[in-house]
């Protein structure tokens, strides 16, 4: 015959086992209710600062490549404000990146907004850079040189 099992915590006969640990329901019950050890609280709220850092972060990025898809729809639509408004979203959240600005450079000239890409025109200055984007963007800037010299020929005049 089978020694009877008896409680591991207390040594009374227990009830029942739980799988290899055989307890009492009373010392099963206390175990259920004991507290989380602490460094469970400190993990988990270590977890849950990561996983709130990177939502804080996710969604500026996430809402800056909606925008810069947005921006090239509208591009292609023709739609150059709108094109000059998205593509700002994207430079505001990657102030230093090239493809944004040089993008929103040549939405706002087709837009007819000359400050801001001047002002495009300023950050991207002496960047060294082979992309087509950039070679899209001086073909536009010469373009915008022989209105501006052509203005000027003329008086300074709107033609
Ligand atoms: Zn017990």
């Amino acid at each position: 015959m089978d020694e009877p099992q008896v409680c591991a915590a207390c040594g009374q006969p227990a009830a029942f086992a739980q799988d290899e640990l055989p307890l009492c329901p009373a010392c099963l019950q206390a175990m259920i209710d004991r507290p989380l050890p602490r460094w469970l609280y400190v993990t988990a709220a270590i977890i849950g600062l990561i996983v709130l850092l990177a939502l804080l972060k996710f969604p500026a990025s996430l809402g800056a490549e909606i925008a810069f898809e947005r921006g090239k729809r509208a591009e292609a639509a023709r739609n150059y404000p709108l094109a000059e408004q998205q593509y700002a979203i994207v430079v505001k959240r990657f102030p230093s990146s090239t493809l944004a600005l040089a993008r929103l450079g040549i939405a706002s000239y087709r837009a007819g907004d000359i400050v801001m890409t001047i002002d495009c025109y300023d950050k991207l200055r002496g960047r060294e850079s082979s992309d087509k984007v950039i070679i899209e963007f001086n073909a536009m800037m010469s373009e915008l040189e022989q209105k501006l010299e052509q203005q000027q020929v003329h008086g300074g005049q709107e033609l």
